[in-house]
């Protein structure tokens, strides 16, 4: 496969929803781009096939920019990724992150282990995660997760992977799939009981998988905050030494992290330090978990984006569920 460009085709082929876009990249005949975009329908999304990271993207309201962008675009990624290539999607306008967890065996059976809500998302990155997810209908989920099965079959694909959609008015459109183990795995972990890192060593010994479909039983409720070593106000990276380092527990409390007291932060890396995940038998239950757990954790020395979740997790449009990726940032913007 290689490039995004292709993975979509392939998930075209295995019925697997996609949003509505160009069939491969972008080429020079400009007629054809304008009536493509005409017929996909303003505002559309210029994304390069190399992309990656939330990079390499451009919305376009209208066909005056049309062409520009699509220039701008490929000139970017050109210098970023090597590889100019672009390819045109509908730009959906408050979608929510939908993505299923999947593992497959080298032996030909894929199951999906339910759904995660990745909406709660700055600059493209995901800062809180929980499934299942609020209020989606359970027979088209069952239906979408078939099909990522179901393709990962007939790709061959073997290992624990994820499937991207972007959700929208009940429906689930394919952005990409991760190929590998995901930040947010402990909240299908601890809803299906499944340990997906001991899966992925068992699948690479070789082992089958050993349930089939209907024996993953999703149960209860899990959200995950990630804990980030930065200012929870401008953003800004807070390295330093963790002068003291307490982590919650107790029953549906889990923490995964590196930290001690003591322990130096480095400047060089990505800000995550901590992972900290709340199970309940409802998401009511969860959250009020959440709560407790915040309050508790204590990382002194440095500063971390504790009281953002706190916030949060008393928001009313968070707590009610359902959010759109642009939610935090427009929070964010409203926020004294
Ligand atoms: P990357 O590999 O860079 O993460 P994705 O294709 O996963 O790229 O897109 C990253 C993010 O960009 C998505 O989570 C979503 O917020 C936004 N995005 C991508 N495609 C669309 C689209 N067609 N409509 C609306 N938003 C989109």
């Amino acid at each position: 496969m290689g490039d995004k460009v292709s993975a979509k085709q392939a998930m075209i082929e295995s019925g697997v929803p996609c949003v509505p876009g160009s069939p491969e990249a972008l080429g020079d005949d400009d007629d054809k781009t304008r009536a493509l975009a005409a017929a996909i329908g303003y505002p559309v999304i210029i994304k390069a096939a190399g992309g990656g990271g939330g990079r390499g993207m451009r919305v376009v309201d209208d066909e005056a920019a049309l062409l520009q962008s699509i220039a701008m675009t490929k000139a970017e990624a050109n210098a970023a990724f090597g590889n100019a290539a672009v390819y045109m999607e509908k730009y959906l306008l408050a979608p929510r992150h939908i993505e299923i967890q999947i593992l497959a065996d080298t032996h030909g059976n894929a199951v999906w282990l339910g759904e995660r809500d990745c909406s709660m998302q700055r600059r493209h990155q995901k800062i809180i995660e929980e499934s299942p997810a609020p209020g989606i209908d359970s027979v088209r989920l069952a239906e979408v997760g078939e099909r990522c099965a179901r393709a990962c079959e007939r790709m061959g694909y073997v290992g624990a992977g994820t499937f991207e959609f972007l959700f929208e008015n009940g429906e689930f459109y394919f952005i990409e799939m991760n190929t590998r183990v995901q930040v947010e795995h402990p909240v299908t972990e601890w809803i299906t009981g499944i340990d997906i890192v001991e899966m992925q060593l068992r699948i690479a010994a070789g082992e089958p998988l050993p349930w089939s479909q209907t024996e993953i039983v999703c149960q209860g409720h899990a959200i995950e905050c990630r804990i980030n070593a930065e200012d929870p106000h401008s953003f800004k990276p807070s390295p330093g030494v963790l002068r003291e380092w307490i982590a919650p527990s107790g029953p549906g409390v889990r923490v995964d992290s590196h930290m001690y007291s003591g322990y130096e932060i480095p400047p060089f890396y990505d800000s995550l330090v901590g992972k900290l995940i709340t199970y309940g038998p409802s998401r009511e239950d969860a959250m009020a978990r959440m709560r407790v757990a915040l309050g508790e954790l204590v990382a002194d020395g440095i500063q971390t984006n504790v009281p953002l979740h706190q916030q949060l997790m008393q928001d009313p449009a968070f707590m009610e569920g359902g959010t759109s990726i642009h939610y935090l940032e427009r929070w964010l913007a409203d926020r004294v």
